[in-house]
């Protein structure tokens, strides 16, 4: 992990397996670091959303759209629901002291998610957090009025195995 990176790419991929979640990754050192978001993000302040922190993916993955197939981890449906880069707001700070406060703030510069966002580490998990700025807004639910995939154009139903497909267990890099 390079430690001294501020910045890098982002990318939420809306993820239809057992549950509906949206998988939310920054990328740092040669990783995506993940979290789970099971009601995906909110542009609402005040509507923080529980994120579970997860194995880190491949970068390779991020442009991954289409359909994992049963019996694999993971299977189900993947589109590409948001893209762009990041920044950490705080520049000097080391990524091993942000994680270890359990605060990480960053601006996000997506098609869909932009401004100044936290990731706020709590007694059992992380929650993502919209901060106040021009693109917060307190009317509009994000993931319902924008379900469409940043690649495709697609949503979620639509996506199918013509789109991508995933046949073996992805090497993910895990110990
Ligand atoms: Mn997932």
């Amino acid at each position: 992990m390079t430690l001294s990176s501020k910045h890098g790419r982002y990318v939420v991929q809306q993820h239809k397996s057992k549950n509906t979640h949206w998988d939310f990754r920054l990328e740092i050192g040669n990783k995506m670091l993940s979290w789970a978001i099971p009601k995906g993000p909110s542009i609402n302040p005040r509507e923080t959303r529980l994120a579970v922190l997860t194995k880190p993916h491949d970068i390779s993955y991020n442009e991954f759209e289409g359909v994992i197939t049963k019996g694999l981890y993971g299977a189900g449906k993947v589109l590409q629901w948001d893209k762009g880069t990041y920044n950490f707001i705080d520049k000097d700070k080391d990524i091993r002291d942000m994680f270890r406060d359990g605060l990480l703030k960053f601006k996000l510069n997506g098609e869909k998610l932009k401004g100044d966002w936290a990731l706020v580490e709590t007694n059992q998990n992380w929650l993502l957090i919209k901060m106040n700025d021009k693109y917060a807004r307190k009317d509009i639910d994000i993931v319902k009025t924008k379900k469409k995939s940043v690649k495709s154009g697609k949503i979620i139903n639509e996506i199918t195995k013509d789109d991508g497909l995933i046949t073996k267990q992805m090497d993910l890099g895990w110990d």
